[in-house]
């Protein structure tokens, strides 16, 4: 069996080489954040996720959450302690402001630790995950009050959130739900309604959990204006921060899942018992505003769900192949009878696609990581816009590509494994099995892409994204006329991907004001397309630097050399796949309309 290993190599190098991780740590805030400090985290996270959360995957897999009778929850074993000694060791407030107890570090250092959680086990940090959105939800729209009382035991991880948006009418459209939030003589609200797919909804991690919930108060207007945002925790709060009465939400059933066994993922209803108990966060009818702000880091953590999975799914597979005998590789010498399978070409075209597809999104992931670190942090207020720009531009790509790359790369997983991939004991199933849900929640692939085409690319004809694109092309460029031959071809290859984006930008920008239905039918090839540009585009960064430093004898050479061949793989073997894309989202769009309903 393999063990899942943090690839702190490759983490460092885009953190330091890719992402500026010493630019973000000369932010103001940031002086911690030195990078002997980052090193030893990293260090720390790597063996947690190795000797506590790896061993606990496909155990809890097995295993899942269960519904007990008096309407609990019970985690797989192991879970609870590794929840505990996980919040012990101040993992969940690395990013958080000091003085409600976090460590106020970059998210670009907080980053690659997420990874790691998810790689090891990620139905276990979907708790954390959602907790940390619940947290930024809080302390920004919050009162003083509200976030002296619930911020810090949040923090801490003594408590844990979670995010309500879902309702059985209501899940893409938020716009439909209905639970209802009736305003009390205190300024209190009692809540009435069925929340679905609540992730963490109800679980036995710790004595408290506070939700997060959308509702609407009587005089709401319709649609997404009238909706507002609610803390209700499952046990009400004193005045001295202990714990009070049971609040009326109650998980009533366990959704039966595919896979990520281990988060139970609740259907929790509210006020059966005369209404909950909840505190308006913000202002009244501007709760989708202040969701979005959870939901905006939480897409961004599913991005990187996405490459987490992936390097797992890579793992496994690398060490398969190498064990596994089967048959003799074409071209190996006439003595050999049978050999490791991962002599076999096709084998390694498999390796070798996981491997890519995995350093360009971690690299995408981690340099997105250090646009959110400036658009708050940089001093100047021009700087932290045009970083914000990048940043909105990103999200739906990073959530949206790293996500959708996953289920190819985990599949390839299963295949390299031949029919012991699909048989549970390898493990190779349960990361394909709990990759599917990652396209879907935070927003399916079609939301991604819809936000991607209409927000971040028609709303300023183009602008946002043509910068991009053209800072893509000068790197293109660059390399195109570099003597290295090898950086040269990778050059020529990342302006004709680039220009081919340059062309979807253009038709996506006209095609919105003109025929807005056939511009969504080419949505999501155009957030592949970007995907596969900006990860080219962050391995063709990746290259020249690892090209320079074998020039110049810096650092491990047969690093630098793997970081080279696997740059100019994707570049030859999966780059080319940007010309069918614009092709599909320019000429095909409207064919995807071709058929009426009925025709189906
Ligand atoms: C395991 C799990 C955990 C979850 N955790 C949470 C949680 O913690 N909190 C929470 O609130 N929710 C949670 N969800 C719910 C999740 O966010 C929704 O399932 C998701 O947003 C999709 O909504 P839906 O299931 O209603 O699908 P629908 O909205 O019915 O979508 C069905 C299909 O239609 C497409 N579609 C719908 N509208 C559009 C559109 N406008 N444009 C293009 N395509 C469209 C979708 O892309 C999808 O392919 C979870 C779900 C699961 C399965």
């Amino acid at each position: 069996m393999s063990t899942y290993r943090a690839p702190l190599a490759d983490m460092q190098f885009v953190l330091n080489e890719l992402a500026g991780l010493e630019q973000v740590a000369s932010l103001p805030g940031f002086e911690d954040a030195t990078p002997d400090t980052v090193t030893a985290i990293l260090e720390e996270a790597s063996k947690f996720a190795t000797e506590v959360l790896d061993p606990l995957n496909a155990t809890g897999d097995r295993e899942g959450s269960k519904l007990l009778p008096d309407g609990t929850v019970r985690t797989p074993a192991g879970f609870k302690a590794a929840y505990r000694q996980f919040a012990a060791n101040g993992w969940n407030g690395l990013t958080k402001p000091s003085e409600y107890g976090g460590q106020h570090l970059p998210q670009l250092v907080a980053t690659p630790i997420e990874e790691m959680w998810h790689a090891a086990n990620m139905a276990f940090d979907l708790c954390p995950l959602l907790t940390q959105g619940a947290i930024d939800a809080i302390e920004l729209c919050g009162t003083p009050e509200q976030k002296a009382k619930f911020l810090p035991s949040m923090v801490s991880g003594a408590w844990t959130g979670t995010m309500n948006l879902t309702e059985p009418q209501a899940g893409s459209d938020l716009a439909a739900v209905r639970t209802r939030a009736v305003p009390q003589d205190d300024g209190s609200y009692k809540l009435f309604g069925q929340k679905i797919f609540i992730t963490f909804g109800e679980h036995d991690f710790t004595d408290n959990i506070i939700h997060l919930v959308l509702a609407r108060t009587p005089t709401a207007p319709e649609g997404v204006k009238g909706i507002s945002l609610f803390l209700v925790p499952k046990f009400l709060v004193n005045a001295d921060g202990s714990l009070g009465a049971r609040n009326d939400v109650h998980c009533v059933s366990l959704e039966h899942k595919l896979g990520i066994h281990a988060s139970p993922t609740a259907v929790l209803a509210y006020g059966d018992e005369g209404g909950a108990t909840g505190y308006l966060i913000g202002e009244e009818n501007r709760g989708l505003e202040y969701m979005f702000i959870m939901m905006n880091q939480a897409r961004f953590s599913v991005g990187m769900e996405g490459v987490g999975l992936s390097e797992r799914a890579y793992q496994r597979a690398v060490a398969y192949a190498r064990d596994r005998v089967q048959g003799k590789a074409a071209g190996a010498e006439k003595s050999v009878k049978a050999g490791p399978i991962i002599d076999h070409p096709d084998i390694r075209r498999m390796l070798m696609t996981m491997r890519a597809y995995t350093e360009a999104m971690r690299a995408v992931g981690y340099v997105t990581a250090a646009a959110i670190d400036n658009a708050r942090h940089a001093p100047e207020a021009s700087t932290r816009a045009q970083h914000q720009a990048f940043v909105d531009l990103m999200i739906p790509i990073v959530k949206g590509w790293c996500t959708e790359t996953a289920q190819d790369v985990t599949s390839l997983g299963v295949q390299v494994h031949g029919g012991m991939g699909y048989i549970e004991e390898t493990g190779a199933a349960q990361h394909y099995r709990d990759a599917r849900i990652i396209t879907i929640y935070e927003g399916t692939t079609g939301i991604q892409a819809n936000d991607l085409i209409g927000r971040k690319t028609a709303r300023d004809a183009g602008a946002t994204a043509g910068l991009v694109a053209a800072q893509i092309d000068r790197t293109a460029a660059h390399l195109a006329s570099h003597a290295d031959p090898s950086l040269n071809a990778m050059g020529l290859r990342l302006a004709a991907a680039t220009a081919s984006l340059q062309s979807a930008i253009d038709w996506v920008v006209q095609t919105y004001a003109t025929n807005t239905r056939v511009a969504h039918a080419g949505s999501v090839p155009y957030l592949k397309l970007w995907g596969l540009c900006v990860g080219g585009w962050q391995l063709a960064r990746a290259a020249k630097v690892a090209t320079e430093k074998l020039q110049a004898g810096d650092g491990d050479p047969a690093f630098m050399r793997a970081k080279v061949a696997t740059a100019r793989f994707y570049a030859e073997c999966l780059l080319p796949q940007a010309d069918a894309l614009a092709q599909s989202v320019v000429s095909g769009s409207a064919t995807v309309l071709a058929l009426s309903a009925d025709q189906f």
